[in-house]
């Protein structure tokens, strides 16, 4: 999708290489992007013409297990955090997709499957080494220039490109997980279920919801597969032998025609994702925050759905809450942490020719919700969009601390391939 040639790569291994890029990019007027894991739907990682500050060398992650801390170079995946982090019996709450890229999740907040019950990822940043925009590398932490960390817990790549993280870690080893299939007939009644129970369930419960034509996995009745049907996950983060119970607040009153229910690890957990969505295919997402989901947004749901264009599409949903909005709005950038529900349409094709239907129908299964748009959006899921878009993700106290955050540490607006937030001197 984003097919774009830079005029040059710099395949950091240090912070003195990123230094020395952004000072050679500066030189040589090249304007700059930054690539984490690569996973931005916007493709701000790459542009033509642009020396890339490619960090993906640069993966090392050490555990301290007596803190619970962990230091992540600024190129890892999510992979290469578990992986160290999990013997442990420790992780840092992150994505659902392990080749996800840690930076720009971070930067940009970071929902996943531990995100109720103990907050985002840009929460778990204690500490950083960040590399300024004229190439001076510095240190944040709430001693050392604390309104940086702020503006690193949310805001995304726009004051500094990260070198090193310091992340907080929390300790998880098994989960029980459950997975409920729903033919669409049934979907609505199960959604009313869903909500209810969603909505009331304690903060060691997360449960999310999918809907996407279902697959051939021998747990799914055979009158199922190739339809589209309606998906429900629990997540049990508790003693696992009690999963089964917890989730029968769910199960039991939406029935569905199939189910699987089972132990995992935390790092199997967090790979189920990975088949889903492998590298190469093409990918379009939609995002935006629910009020509600009423009966009337549910059948608008269920449409959009039975429109779909591509087999490979999805539309997930969760209720968020919990320990999202139990950190103080002050402690970071990030925006509009009360809100309730998280919806995306996420297409995903193969063939270029099926572009346009494949974007369209991403861009409709949003809008046909628009009734019950909460405001606002996630900024990691906002694609290439006038500036006034990320004003409104952030809302206007918060974008004008930014701005003011901007200006200081990247008045030249160097680094500007992102969700942009513009400095005042280049508005
Ligand atoms: C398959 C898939 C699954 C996803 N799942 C989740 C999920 O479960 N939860 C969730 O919250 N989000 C999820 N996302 C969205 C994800 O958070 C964003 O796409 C994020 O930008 C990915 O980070 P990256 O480092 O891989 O991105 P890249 O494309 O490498 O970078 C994106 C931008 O981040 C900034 N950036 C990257 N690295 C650095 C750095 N070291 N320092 C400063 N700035 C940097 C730059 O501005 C860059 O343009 C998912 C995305 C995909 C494609």
């Amino acid at each position: 999708m984003h097919d774009r040639r830079p005029a040059l790569i710099a395949r950091c291994l240090t912070a003195a290489d990123v230094s020395a890029s952004v000072r050679y990019a500066g030189t040589a007027g090249l304007p700059v992007t930054v690539r984490g894991g690569g996973h931005n739907v916007a493709g701000t990682a790459v542009a033509d013409d642009a020396l890339m500050i490619d960090l993906s060398l640069m993966r090392a992650v050490t555990v301290e297990p007596d803190t619970e801390v962990a230091e992540a170079e600024g190129g890892c995946l999510l992979a290469d955090v578990d992986a160290a982090t999990t013997p442990h019996g420790l992780a840092c709450p992150a994505g659902v997709v392990s080749h996800t890229g840690l930076a720009g999740l971070a930067l940009g907040g970071g929902y996943g499957w531990l995100a109720r019950k103990w907050g985002l990822t840009c929460d778990h940043i204690l500490a950083a080494e960040v590399v300024l925009a004229d190439g001076t590398i510095v240190q944040t932490s709430s001693e050392e220039k604390p309104e940086l960390l702020w503006g690193l817990r949310g805001g995304g790549g726009n004051f500094g490109i990260v070198t090193r993280f310091r992340l907080r870690l929390r300790r998880v080893a098994t989960v029980h997980h459950q997975v409920g299939v729903y033919p669409i007939a049934e979907a609505a009644r199960a959604l009313a279920e869903y909500r209810s129970f969603a909505e009331n369930q304690p903060a060691d419960m997360h449960a999310v919801g999918c809907m996407k034509i279902a697959g051939t996995q021998d747990w799914i009745p055979s009158f199922l597969r190739g339809k589209p049907a309606l998906f429900l996950t629990t997540v049990w983060l508790g003693a696992p032998e009690h999963g089964s119970h917890a989730a029968s607040g769910l199960f039991s009153k939406a029935v569905p025609a199939g189910s699987l229910s089972r132990q995992l690890t935390y790092a199997e957990l967090q790979a189920l994702g990975d088949h889903g969505e492998p590298h190469g295919n093409r990918y379009f997402t939609k995002s935006c925050y629910l009020e509600d989901i009423s009966p009337e947004a549910a059948a608008a749901f269920l449409l959009a759905v039975q429109d779909v264009k591509s087999p490979l599409s999805s539309i997930d949903f969760e209720y968020l809450r919990g320990e999202i909005t139990g950190v103080p709005d002050a402690e970071s950038a990030f925006p509009r942490r009360e809100a309730p529900y998280i919806y995306t349409a996420s297409a995903q094709w193969t063939n270029p020719a099926h572009d346009a239907e494949n974007i369209a129908w991403t861009r409709r299964s949003v809008q046909v919700l628009e009734s019950w748009h909460f405001g606002g959006a996630y900024v990691n899921y906002v694609q290439n969009e006038p500036a006034a878009k990320v004003r409104e993700v952030y809302r206007e106290d918060r974008y004008r601390k930014l701005v003011a955050l901007k200006s200081r540490y990247d008045p030249a607006n160097v680094l500007r391939s992102n969700q942009n937030i513009v400095p005042t001197r280049a508005e």
